[in-house]
């Protein structure tokens, strides 16, 4: 039966030749490539498992249902976004192909129509947000604009226990390397003052007891990065890589 995936065939040498009168050329030493991946890693399966709702990723047989009915893969035409093969994926931990939809898969917009259809009760997009969370914590993806805002809001926060909104918007705005005129500065800041909200500089709201408290959530968050990292939790089951 001839070959006809002409992009897995790899020919070593092509020669034009007669022997005898007769032409031989043609293509010699001729593989096919291999399909096999063995770059695994069983990490990202026991990673998802291991957090809240994760474990339903083991029930799901892959019949479609939630990609079929996905807003974002269906309705917006965003045929990237496809919940069955980020699970799939997961599940046989193909981390090298995941980390091309590191952005993509952050598209999910929680409507939760696949959990919904699901037969098999997998609760996908509580699935689809950890192999997400994997990729961002393992380094694959860019960290994107609402990473960087819930940095700054945290940041903001633990100071004094209030929000300062002046301050959080400097904060995203060199975060993010953006300058907003003076003039769109102004017309904020005096809406922001009429609604009683610009607790900044001398108007800044305090908490009583905060530093306290401060120490508490500081440790506690710095505790939740320790457990949410997914390479802190061993070596992955099937050996190195
Ligand atoms: S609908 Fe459920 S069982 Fe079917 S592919 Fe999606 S997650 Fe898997
Ligand atoms: S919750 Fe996310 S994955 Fe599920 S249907 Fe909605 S957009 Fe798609």
């Amino acid at each position: 039966m001839p070959i006809v995936e002409k992009s897995l065939v790899e020919v070593e040498r092509t020669e034009t030749l007669e022997v005898d009168g007769i032409d031989v050329s043609g293509d010699w030493n001729t593989f096919l490539k291999s399909r096999v991946s063995s770059d695994l890693d069983a990490r990202i399966l026991d990673w998802v498992k291991g957090e809240p709702q994760g474990e339903t990723i083991s029930r799901c047989w892959q019949c479609g249902t939630c990609t079929a009915g996905c807003c974002m893969h269906t309705d917006y035409g965003l045929t990237d976004f496809n919940p069955r093969y980020f699970i799939y994926l997961a599940q046989i931990g193909y981390e090298e192909e995941l980390r091309k939809y590191a952005t993509t898969i952050w598209r999910c917009v929680s409507c939760n129509k696949c959990v919904e259809r699901c037969p098999k009760g997998v609760k996908v997009e509580e699935v689809v947000h950890r192999i997400g969370s994997y990729l961002t914590a393992t380094g694959a993806a860019p960290e994107s604009p609402a990473d960087r805002f819930d940095r700054a809001y945290t940041k903001n926060l633990l100071r004094r226990g209030v929000l300062d909104e002046a301050e959080l918007f400097r904060e995203y705005e060199r975060l993010e390397g953006r300058k907003t005129p003076t003039r769109e500065l102004l017309r904020m800041a005096w809406t922001l003052l009429k609604s009683g909200r610009l607790h900044t500089g001398p108007l800044a709201h305090r908490t009583r007891g905060w530093s306290r408290m401060r120490s508490v959530l500081e440790a506690q968050l710095a505790e939740d990065d320790r457990a949410h990292a997914p390479r802190s939790r061993g070596p992955p089951a099937g050996g190195p890589r």
